[in-house]
């Protein structure tokens, strides 16, 4: 499952722990007691989630009643309610429906048949022109391959 921050829209989600015992190797010990650790060798144990947040902007995960999310359940059915679904209802070869669980989703069909043949002239012209425009958006701003 992936995150995708509701308010900056960066994919890194961290965890914040709380009552951590941490195990680190000691690699210098000066006359005055001050150590320096060997960082990429500690070992972390117990600890309690705190909550999620989003490492960009700090965004906290909520649940549906305002709490900060703090196991492993609630941040599966968070990811889950703000995945993006997209349903494409496709019936002899003919996309008939589209189905979103967004709001905010912007759709355009590029269809290529269409461009072609099939429809008048002034359709098609406009059916091929959108379809450059779209061609152009996907290679511009890098739109990635959902299905
Ligand atoms: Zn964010």
């Amino acid at each position: 499952m992936k995150f995708v921050c509701p308010d900056c829209g960066k994919e890194v989600l961290e965890e914040v722990m709380d009552g951590v015992v941490v195990y680190s190797s000691i690699t210098s010990i000066s006359e005055c007691g001050d150590h320096e650790y060997d960082t990429k060798h500690r070992v972390y144990e117990n600890g309690d989630s705190v909550h999620y947040q989003c490492m960009n902007c700090g965004f906290i995960l909520k649940t549906k009643n305002g709490e900060d999310i703090c196991t492993c359940e609630d941040l599966v059915s968070w990811l889950k309610s703000h995945m993006i679904r997209i349903i494409v209802v496709v019936e002899g070869g003919v996309v008939q429906n589209i189905f979103s669980s967004h709001p905010d989703l912007d759709i355009d069909v590029l269809d290529h048949d269409n461009a072609r043949n099939g429809l008048d002239d002034e359709t098609a012209e406009k059916t091929r022109v959108l379809n450059e425009r779209l061609e152009k958006e996907i290679k511009e701003k890098g739109l990635e391959i959902v299905w």
